[in-house]
């Protein structure tokens, strides 16, 4: 048995070679919820849905969000009636007072529908509808989670990080933004002050969670500060990783970042943005696979190959170092 923890594009990407190595039937993966919204009064888990989509066959592998080939008619409909009611378009917070409102899931990071400022696709639209409807019949976001991945087909156990609500937010000179509005609205741009897990104090792992946390542990090349962060923030989940064998997959190559807003997000915490930095945030971490080029010298094990991952052999190649990993480790 295994486990893996989620972002929504290192684990995806590591996964999509990983059935080769790891059986299926016998993987979890555990998704970051940190980066949750209620948009329109629907649950939209972007991290969830891209490992939904992406073991389900269906993801949009160019935009790595959302459903290949979707349409986006009722996004279209929803700005032209906003900007014929004169709207402004951008990341539209609900009051205050309505943020700790409705339901407890979507705690602080409650957006209008109006104009919203996420695309969503229609058919991805459906899956928002049917969670949110599932949690509004009283099941729990991992029950919802294994129902719509029932339906996509994915044979991981899919589950979130935790059944409770954990909001990202970025502190800026200007201000807080809840990482979507950092991320989709303003393009990262923005200088990165802290990171603060809302909620996560009161929030607990998801029982699903952390019975897979049981096993060993891949941790992706994931944004440690925004994908794994807030897994690490929920109380009991750290503590599980120490007692495990975890092994790490760097996303950077020394201080070169493949992608996103990684180094940024480090600094922004004062963490080193690099492999040393990784490795400083993961005291859990038993061993460290590193890319090839990553002559970064650790204090804990490290299997080496090279960790660019383009399809699915690549992706193969990473998951057997993890595997080579997981046994130096253990
Ligand atoms: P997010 O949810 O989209 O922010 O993504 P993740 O948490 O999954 O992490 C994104 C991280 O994955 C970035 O820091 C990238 O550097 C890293 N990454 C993306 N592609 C690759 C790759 O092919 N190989 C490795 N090693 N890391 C990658």
């Amino acid at each position: 048995m295994v486990t893996f923890l989620a972002g929504g594009t290192g684990t995806p990407k590591l996964l999509d070679g990983a059935a080769a190595v790891f059986d299926p039937a016998d993987t979890a993966v555990v998704a970051n919820t940190g980066d949750d919204v209620e948009l329109g009064g629907h649950l939209v888990c972007p991290d969830v849905d891209t490992v939904l989509f992406s073991e389900g066959g269906v993801l949009n592998r160019e935009r790595w969000w959302g459903i290949d080939g979707d349409t986006t008619e009722t996004h279209d409909e929803l700005h032209r009636l906003a900007d014929a009611a004169g709207f402004d378009a951008g990341p539209r917070y609900l009051p205050d007072d309505a943020q700790t409102a409705g339901r407890d899931i979507a705690r602080w990071r409650r957006f209008s529908g109006v104009a919203e400022f996420m695309e969503i696709g229609d058919r991805d639209r459906a899956v928002h509808v049917t969670r949110t409807g599932l949690l509004d019949e009283g099941r729990t976001l991992t029950e919802a989670t294994r129902t719509l991945a029932e339906a996509f087909g994915v044979d991981v156990d899919l589950v979130p990080m935790s059944d409770d609500p954990v909001a990202t937010l970025i502190h800026t000179p200007d201000g807080t933004l809840h990482f979507q509005e950092y991320w989709v609205a303003e393009r990262a741009d923005p200088t990165v002050e802290d990171v603060e897990f809302r909620g996560a104090d009161d929030a607990e792992p998801s029982p699903a969670a952390l019975d897979a946390l049981d096993d060993e542990v891949v941790v992706g090349p994931s944004n440690p500060v925004t994908s794994i962060g807030p897994m690490l923030a929920v109380p009991g989940f750290e503590a599980a990783l120490r007692d495990t064998t975890v092994v790490a997959v760097s996303p950077f190559v020394e201080d070169d970042v493949f992608s996103g807003p990684a180094a940024d997000l480090m600094a922004g915490v004062g963490e080193e943005p690099s492999t040393a930095g990784v490795a400083d945030v993961y005291p859990f971490a038993d061993a460290f696979v590193l890319d090839d080029d990553d002559g970064t010298d650790l204090d804990r094990p490290v299997v080496r190959t090279d960790t660019r991952m383009d399809d699915a052999a690549d992706a193969e190649r990473v998951a057997e170092a993890c595997a080579e990993a997981l046994e130096v480790a253990g």
